[in-house]
């Protein structure tokens, strides 16, 4: 644990300079420790990333069960893998059987992400799913609000932003989070309408957009009102691709770069600029952290 923090600390000093012209772009939210990219990722510095011009990656978890993984990607990534560790609104007890969280979720979870606690640049993905095949009734989107709620105050013990799902839950996951005085807060592949979006914006969130814009009105429409200064990029790898059922990976991080940038009339080099710049204020660790 020491050995990462000094080799961090070594970094910061070297980096202190650049950091407000970092060149790149930040994966804000991806699932780099699921399976799909087991094979493949030992290869991760060459074949997903030289590519890709990414700066850093967001590997964000779901379950308690892979949280070690994570920890461990960031180790062995340090300065590019950065964790956010949390318990996702809807949990897998097979792959085909899925259900919404409850507090007895979080029992594994909390003394891990207590132990971590240093290394963690954000608490996530949590957030509400009210998918109608994940909540059989009222008392399921409530047990879901208690599990964010335990979590955000835990975010807010731990000084850490927020990374958040919400998924036919746009309007709750909002209220919810204002209601919670949480400040810090990515909404990550947002699915609600504009409107509800905007009254994040005035909540000071950021939203993050992933590959699949291309192919979703939703979030063309979304990013088309969104200010970009409060707009991040995200990958969701390995969901949320250009194209549905293929694999999405973090090098496509340019595809929601190159939209944005069609849509706002912007240069896709002010997209990276202002989006990192965004990701570097919401997520204040990454600063001192990412590699030269
Ligand atoms: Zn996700």
């Amino acid at each position: 644990m020491q050995e990462v923090g000094n080799v961090w600390v070594l970094r910061a000093e070297q980096t202190k300079k650049k950091t407000s012209h970092m060149r790149g772009f930040i994966d804000c939210h991806c699932h780099i420790s699921a399976g799909d990219f087991d094979k493949v990722r030992t290869k991760l510095n060459d074949c997903f990333i030289t590519q890709a011009g990414l700066l850093a990656l967001l590997a964000v978890a779901e379950h308690a069960g892979e949280f070690t993984k994570i920890i461990e990607l960031s180790q062995r990534f340090p300065g590019f893998i950065f964790p956010c560790l949390g318990v996702h609104p809807v949990q897998d007890d097979s792959p085909e059987q899925q259900r919404s969280a409850s507090l007895q979720d979080l029992d594994a979870a909390l003394p891990v992400i207590e132990k971590y606690k240093d290394r963690l640049v954000g608490v996530g993905e949590v957030g509400l799913d009210f998918t109608p095949r994940f909540v059989s009734g009222e008392s399921d989107k409530e047990s879901q609000k208690l599990v964010l709620i335990r979590q955000a105050q835990v975010a807010k013990e731990l000084d850490l932003p927020l990374n958040v799902h919400s998924r036919s839950a746009g309007r709750p996951t909002i209220h919810l989070l204002k209601e919670q005085g949480v400040d810090k807060a990515l909404l990550h592949a947002f699915d609600g309408k504009p409107s509800v979006a905007m009254e994040g914006v005035k909540a000071g969130y950021f939203f993050s957009i992933p590959p699949s814009i291309i192919r979703s009105e939703q979030k063309q429409k979304l990013v088309k009102q969104l200010p970009l200064e409060n707009i991040c990029l995200e990958t969701d790898s390995p969901a949320l691709g250009p194209e549905k059922q293929v694999r999405n990976e973090p090098r496509n991080i340019c595809v929601s770069a190159e939209y944005i940038s069609k849509v706002k009339g912007v240069s896709l080099e002010t997209v990276m600029e202002v989006t990192t710049q965004n990701a570097l204020r919401l997520f204040p660790k990454l600063k001192s952290a990412i590699r030269p």
